[in-house]
């Protein structure tokens, strides 16, 4: 079932929205080469829980028979997709650092995710993050009342191939609510499924996942959470919470 929110969910998420970008933009001021994804987490978890939140994906049971999600960001350096989790290893120049943010505020979700920088990247790491951000613009044109959601996901992947980047598939854009994950799938890429109509008043997590190389992903059998590309190219990832209302989207996790 699509939950459709009232004003007064989506002025709570809106909140949850706010406290996800807070935390996100405390990563960006602190990703240097030599600092290490779990200080990134602690940031993200100390953001949080001072705005009387409570990491959305911290405890998550895994879905391959792993430990429950120990930290409260995913963090994914190059080849790494998603669903990385927070280490002691330091990033180094030139890494590129997939970040996936959620809090959970007096009952509703925020999501969103960045990919930065450390340091000087080469330009062809730095034309994929850029290729990555712009696909989610290019999605959320269609995210309108009366589009569908193939409607989206056509236009984000036609913008990845069109670069020469590939849409990851296994894993899509979702539905958000009281739940991170409710109905609708947001694939990146078009299936043989039109989708459901937008109305106003739905929120998605709309999140473009982009290979360097072949879209093909694995998850890593040590840790049973992390995805990485098959051909270890680098992957890119940008997601935003947002509502579909009467006219242009709105951006829940971005100002
Ligand atoms: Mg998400």
């Amino acid at each position: 079932m699509i939950t459709i929110k009232s004003e007064r969910e989506l002025d709570l998420m809106r909140k949850a929205g706010y406290i996800v970008m807070m935390a996100l933009n405390k990563i960006e001021e602190l990703v240097a080469p030599g600092v290490t994804t779990m200080d990134l987490d602690k940031a993200a978890e100390e953001v949080i829980r001072k705005a009387n939140a409570i990491p959305s994906f911290k405890g998550v049971p895994c879905a391959y028979g792993g430990i429950d999600f120990p930290g409260s960001i995913c963090a994914s350096v190059n080849h790494e997709v998603i669903h990385g989790i927070p280490n002691d290893k330091p990033l180094k120049e030139g890494d590129i650092i997939s970040i996936d943010v959620g809090a959970l505020y007096e009952g509703y979700h925020g999501d969103a995710a960045r990919t930065f920088e450390v340091g000087k990247v080469s330009q062809e790491a730095h034309r994929l993050v850029t290729v990555t951000r712009e696909s989610f613009f290019k999605g959320i044109e269609m995210a309108r009342e009366g589009m569908r959601i193939r409607d989206i996901s056509r236009a984000i992947q036609d913008h990845v191939e069109k670069n020469g980047y590939s849409i990851v598939r296994d894993f899509v854009g979702h539905g958000i609510g009281s739940q991170m994950h409710e109905e609708p799938q947001i694939p990146n890429y078009v299936t043989s499924q039109r989708g459901p109509r937008l109305q106003r008043g739905m929120t998605l997590a709309i999140e473009p996942m982009v290979n360097e190389g072949h879209w093909m992903v694995d998850v890593l059998s040590s840790d049973k959470w992390t995805v990485v590309t098959r051909d270890k190219k680098l992957s890119a990832h940008y997601e935003n919470t947002i509502v579909v209302t009467g006219n242009e989207p709105e951006i829940l996790t971005e100002k």
